[in-house]
């Protein structure tokens, strides 16, 4: 017997899609594609035998407690679409830091911190508790909500114009065929977002290797550590109107339309 091809990237992608992303029985990530008659049988990818399915779920029908009717019932009604989000909730530990590109953020046990707000608005927030909790929504051009995370749960959205993928420790949210919108590294005791794409208040925030650049201002960090040990609720800088403790302040100068700052970003801090 010849060895079993891998599955196609596009035939991937599509089967991420129709699923919603996440489990078609439950709507958790991460989730591996599985066929429902075993391919030993049909020896081929066909997107109609193609479903998602997390680990647990998996095994669950593996084991015969879950039906194969259930998996098909699923396939055509997965849980993501129907519910209208997929969900990740990775377990963090209490000893954690975030950093956005090369720029770090860390505090200590018991306090939150807030790297940056925009207009009083805090879009990444974490609170150290018995584990870390991290809030997040990331909004695109357009001001529609794209990912969220409400403590510590990721949800998204399902759309036939998003991929998203989280493979090891990698989470990667894309738009159309290669748009990053998300590229992150996950971990327990750390978050990396290595590049983001996405806008607060209509305002663009660029994250990539170099750091973090709110294109309006033409302002940008790189290569920072910061660490809030002595201060609870801190927001390291902020821009526009804020309130609270902050390390850094500069106004937002709508020297450039958000447009063009949109374009620049996107063109040149690939
Ligand atoms: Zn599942």
């Amino acid at each position: 017997m010849s060895p079993r091809p891998p599955i196609p990237d596009p035939l991937q992608r599509r089967v991420r899609q129709h699923c919603g992303y996440g489990c078609a029985l439950c709507g958790r990530m991460p989730t591996q594609i599985e066929h429902i008659e075993p391919y030993s049988k049909v020896l081929e990818h066909n997107f109609e035998n193609l479903v998602l399915l997390c680990l647990e779920c998996h095994g669950e029908v593996t084991a015969g407690r879950q039906s194969k009717r259930a998996v098909l019932d699923a396939r055509d009604k997965p849980f993501s679409v129907s519910k209208d989000r997929a969900h990740y909730s990775p377990r963090l530990g209490n000893q954690f830091a975030v950093s956005l590109g090369s720029v770090g953020f860390s505090s200590a046990i018991g306090n939150s911190f807030a790297p940056f707000s925009v207009n009083g608005i805090k879009p990444l927030k974490i609170s150290l508790l018995d584990r870390a909790v991290v809030s997040l929504r990331v909004f695109d051009r357009s001001g529609s909500l794209a990912v969220s995370i409400v403590e510590t749960v990721f949800q998204f959205v399902p759309s036939k114009l998003w991929d998203i993928r989280l493979s090891g420790t990698r989470l990667k949210v894309s738009y159309g065929m290669r748009k990053i919108v998300l590229d992150a590294e996950i971990s327990n005791s750390n978050i990396n977002f290595r590049a983001m794409r996405f806008s607060v208040d209509k305002f663009p925030i660029v994250v990539d290797k170099d750091g973090i650049m709110f294109p309006n201002t033409k302002n940008g960090f790189s290569k920072l550590s910061f660490d809030a040990t002595s201060h609870n609720d801190m927001t390291f800088f902020s821009i526009g109107a804020s309130d609270g403790q902050r390390v850094f302040d500069f106004n937002y100068v709508p020297s450039v339309s958000d447009k063009d700052a949109w374009d620049a970003a996107l063109k040149t801090r690939r």
